[in-house]
């Protein structure tokens, strides 16, 4: 820790990494950050605290950050720094010129869980207004898109069920493909401490990850799935609860729909969904699998936490359905202590799918087909709006190597980083003629830019960041912005510069308009966040202090869907000369593709992504810890350090992804989810071998 010097004077925001959303005191000396202090009444994380919101915000003030606005013609031309308004003018001028040329549909925009929800909101409002399409997407499609869909169609809506807290009260706690220790700490410990207290602990995930077996905490099965086979293991646990007579009869009679139960009932229960016959594919003991269905289904109060590795699947959608399924039939959801909660990746993954950052949804996840949704914004924002859904992330990258998507504005995602298969999203981002990346760095994606524009730090801006249990918490500017001016400034002059009269005096003023445009949000305001300190929506009339647990009384939907998840075994299959699997995750002191974190002193405990290999599979190669090693997949090829670990099963093999240089995007397939397009991070057949090292 580097002392600063003594504070002046403090002011509380909303932590920028990961979705507990942790409330912080940053403690000022002038317009500089001294130290960050974890707010003791911040209701996610009570004065708690990890390394990477106490210690990792020296990015925002980094030698790296670009200040000023730049322009060239090609991307191999040199960068030339202009004026902001040159720049807008620039970019707004290319856009009109693209849509002139090749249709109105030919550009679009991306959006962050980096970016407020303020400013998510603004971006798909400067796209269904100024661009007049729908094109416009987050990087929640390539992370918890699948949650959206699953959840809206078994509970209706797309939003966990719980507070943090609940988990005070949960009996069993099932962990599925989320490893909480480095991904979301401070939630970590709460579990890990009702843990201590006596809940037992059911984990579900192709690595020994941390919690599987720590100081005090021992999981009661841990069921080592191999690799793309979660459907199997969750439609054999539904078939253990089925067969033995272990569903909430009277709950599922009372909440949920009864043909759909009865569907899903005569589908679980036919034999080819036994753990027996799911053996061979997951690759987990039916025994195993049986107590641990037996387990969650006797709980009393079991809650279900899951993460990336139950969505990054060709059968994401599939997995959260059948999440949904087995809470619902164990009558699992709706009190404290239960239901399905996405441990969300990102500080506000969440709240870029509120405000309607969704080709196919307007804020509060309003299908655009809805002729009397789409009225309430024409109405507001004076335009006409596409009943079309527009497209999705992949679509444009395929869209653009086919000539028809020519102009993309991305704001404060690094796509050409953090999607898979590398070399195709780079071949679609030269294929564009007009690409503008707004960031606080020149990041992979700006290589392929025409246009950049500075963005700003969580320090600079206010705002509001949604985290995983849907608590809004308010964002505080503690700092000028350094280039001039914030992210939603920036999008406000675009949209003007393009013709759209858009203005708004503050962000306070842009939540006024989410609020009222906003039935789940009718009653949140900055006023009411500074009195409650934060808010869980739905917020309105009804509920004017939030909902701390949905679906109490009825599911959102009405009554709960059950909906029958036939396991389809990934495309991704090992082969004589791919014999491994490759699944990916993050490390407690990283974050996501680094571009924050590396530039701290958070990258002295974790600076190189490694490749982890079971001792078998070493061996087998002839490699030892720190040697390094080629990857090569179907997709492409790049090199690591191995660590030999007994975390892995033999024939997997993992690594994280956090160091551009690293390229574990190079090697990921172009596969994903069957309903949302989230990509199959997961699962990548892959040969190892020793290599020299580069
Ligand atoms: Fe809290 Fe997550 Fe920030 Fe860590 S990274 S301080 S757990 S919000």
């Amino acid at each position: 820790v580097i002392w600063l010097g003594q504070p002046e004077h403090s002011v509380i925001t909303t932590c920028a990494y990961c979705g507990v959303g942790c409330g912080f005191k940053a403690e000022m000396k002038g317009n500089e950050v001294v130290r960050m202090v974890p707010w003791k009444d911040g209701k996610a994380n009570e004065g708690h605290s990890c390394v990477k919101g106490r210690f990792a915000w020296g990015y925002a003030t980094h030698q790296d950050r670009m200040l000023k606005p730049m322009i060239r013609e090609k991307i191999t031309d040199p960068w030339r720094e202009v004026s902001w308004e040159v720049a807008l003018n620039h970019a707004a001028g290319e856009f009109k010129r693209l849509q002139g040329k090749y249709g109105k549909d030919s550009i679009g925009g991306i959006t962050s869980s980096r970016c407020t929800n303020e400013e998510t909101y603004l971006v798909q409002k400067l796209v269904r207004a100024a661009f007049g399409n729908n094109n416009v997407d987050t990087c929640a499609r390539v992370c918890h898109s699948p949650t959206g869909y699953g959840l809206g169609q078994t509970l209706g809506t797309s939003a966990g069920t719980q507070t943090f807290k609940s988990v005070e009260k949960a009996d069993v706690i099932m962990v599925i493909g989320a490893n909480p220790t480095d991904g979301h700490p401070v939630f970590a410990s709460r579990m890990k401490k009702r843990l201590r207290q006596g809940a037992k602990l059911i984990v579900i995930d192709p690595r020994r990850i941390d919690i599987v077996k720590s100081p005090h905490v021992r999981a009661e099965h841990h069921l080592q799935l191999k690799p793309g086979t979660n459907v199997a293991v969750v439609t054999a646990m539904a078939h253990v609860i089925v067969t033995e007579g272990l569903v909430a009869e009277d709950y599922v009679a009372e909440r949920c729909d009864p043909k759909s139960f009865g569907e899903w009932r005569e589908f679980v229960a036919r034999p080819e969904n036994s753990p027996e016959a799911m053996a061979v594919a997951t690759g987990v003991p039916p025994e195993a699998l049986r107590a641990a269905a037996r387990l969650y289904a006797n709980a009393g109060n079991g809650a279900i936490y899951y993460g990336l590795g139950v969505t990054e699947h060709s059968q994401g959608s599939t997995m959260v359905m059948g999440i949904a399924n087995l809470a619902m039939a164990t009558g699992n959801v709706g009190r404290e202590g239960v239901g399905i909660n996405p441990l969300r990746g990102q500080n506000n993954v969440q709240g870029s799918c509120d405000m309607g950052s969704f080709p196919h949804e307007l804020p509060g996840y309003r299908h655009v087909s809805d002729s009397t949704t789409r009225a309430t914004f024409e109405a507001a924002w004076g335009v006409e709006i596409s009943p079309e859904p527009g497209l999705r992330i992949p679509n444009m990258f395929d869209a653009a190597l086919t000539g028809s998507f020519k102009g993309l504005y991305c704001e404060g995602e690094d796509i050409v980083q953090s999607d898979p298969n590398t070399q195709h999203v780079a071949e679609a981002m030269m294929a564009m003629e007009c690409v503008v990346v707004q960031d606080l760095f020149l990041n992979e994606t700006a290589k392929y830019a025409h246009v950049f524009l500075p963005g700003s730090s969580f320090l600079e801006k206010d705002g509001t960041f949604t985290n995983a249990e849907r608590r809004i918490s308010r964002v505080r500017k503690v700092m000028p912005p350094k280039a001039g001016y914030a992210d939603w400034e920036v999008t406000v002059k675009l949209a003007q510069a393009l013709g759209y009269p858009m203005d708004y005096a503050t962000p306070e003023a842009i939540m006024d308009e989410i609020a009222a445009l906003t039935p789940s949000f009718s009653g949140v305001s900055y006023q009411r966040l500074d009195e409650l300190g934060s808010i869980q929506w739905p917020c309105n009339a009804m509920a004017p202090e939030g909902t701390p647990t949905m679906h109490i009384d009825k599911f959102v939907r009405g009554k709960g869907r059950f909906i029958i998840t036939q396991y389809v075994a990934t495309d991704e299959k090992v082969t004589r000369k791919f014999p491994l699997l490759l699944t990916t995750g993050r490390i407690l002191s990283q974050y996501n593709v680094g571009a924050q974190t590396r530039r701290t002193p958070n990258n002295q405990w974790h600076s190189e992504d490694r490749l982890e290999i079971h001792p078998h599979d070493a061996e087998e190669r002839g490699i030892k810890d720190d040697d390094w090693v080629g990857i090569q997949s179907r997709a492409g090829e790049t090199v690591l350090r191995a660590s030999v670990s007994e975390r892995m099963q033999p024939g997997v093999v993992y690594t994280t992804f956090h160091f551009p240089e690293s390229g574990a995007n190079v090697i990921t397939t172009d596969n994903s989810d069957w309903a949302t397009n989230c990509p199959e991070y997961k699962v990548t057949a892959v040969q190892v071998m020793p290599v020299m090292q580069p």
